[in-house]
């Protein structure tokens, strides 16, 4: 599915090395704005404590989420610190179909695969206010071990490299004011014209507007 015109629903992709505060950030926002549609990727990395299946991911091996891979059934997918991890094309083309926002937390790789699909969808990028909070967050979280934090930590100078590839820069230092420049990124999305047309076609008929 290249065309993007079907679609009355807005796609949100949301990036951040981790321990940015990407899932805290989406979270609340999604508490506020309860329509939008977080797709959960599948992935097979190991669940973390609390991490419940079909709730933050849906978890599996390496072999059934290659078989998947080719069969089509990710609309993108990519490898990030040593493990698979993929978004559902059903999911997100139905939602946005149906007209529902949806949103994708992902990395940059997914990120570029999913803008040549939908070159409208807000790309967001998630900024620590330092190397050094990220570090700290990522110890004080403590959902991982010590070496795989090392080894966010690693990546993340290569992921924050991409930021200059999305529309939108969060800088999340205090988390009020981040959550409140997501909110106004996602309800400026929604008032794109072409959006605005699509939700309400029969209004713009009405009103004798006519698409360019
Ligand atoms: P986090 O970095 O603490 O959020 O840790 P996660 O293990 O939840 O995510 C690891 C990385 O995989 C992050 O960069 C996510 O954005 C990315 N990721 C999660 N789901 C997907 C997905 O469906 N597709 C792609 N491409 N990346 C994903
Ligand atoms: P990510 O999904 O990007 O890996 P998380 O949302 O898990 O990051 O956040 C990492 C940790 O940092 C969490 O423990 C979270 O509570 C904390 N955190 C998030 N935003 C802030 C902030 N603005 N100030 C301090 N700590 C934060
Ligand atoms: P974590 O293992 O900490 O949950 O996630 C690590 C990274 O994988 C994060 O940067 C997260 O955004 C990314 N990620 C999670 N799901 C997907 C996905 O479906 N596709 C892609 N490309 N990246 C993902």
């Amino acid at each position: 599915m290249s065309s993007t015109n079907a679609f009355s629903g807005s796609l949100f992709v949301v990036a951040a090395p981790s321990g940015a505060g990407k899932s805290t950030l989406v979270n609340a926002l999604l508490a506020q704005e309860p329509t939008i549609k977080l797709s959960i990727s599948t992935t097979t990395r190991a669940p973390r404590p609390g991490e419940t299946h079909g709730k933050e991911y849906y978890f599996t091996t390496a072999e059934d989420f290659v078989a998947r891979t080719k069969q089509g059934e990710f609309l993108e997918w990519a490898e990030v610190h040593g493990n698979y991890y993929g978004t559902s094309r059903l999911m997100v083309e139905d939602q946005m179909k149906s007209g529902t926002d949806v949103l994708l937390e992902i990395d940059w790789q997914g990120a570029r695969q999913v803008k040549k699909l939908f070159p409208q969808a807000a790309g967001i990028f998630i900024l620590p206010p330092s190397i050094a909070a990220l570090e700290e967050r990522l110890y004080k979280r403590a959902t991982d071990e010590p070496h795989v934090i090392t080894k966010r930590l690693l990546a993340a100078g290569g992921e924050i490299a991409h930021a200059p590839e999305f529309e939108y820069a969060i800088i999340n230092e205090e988390f009020d004011v981040a959550l409140s420049e997501l909110t106004a990124i996602v309800r400026a999305a929604r008032c794109r014209f072409a959006q605005q047309a699509a939700r309400s076609a029969s209004l713009f008929a009405q009103l004798g507007i006519h698409a360019e």
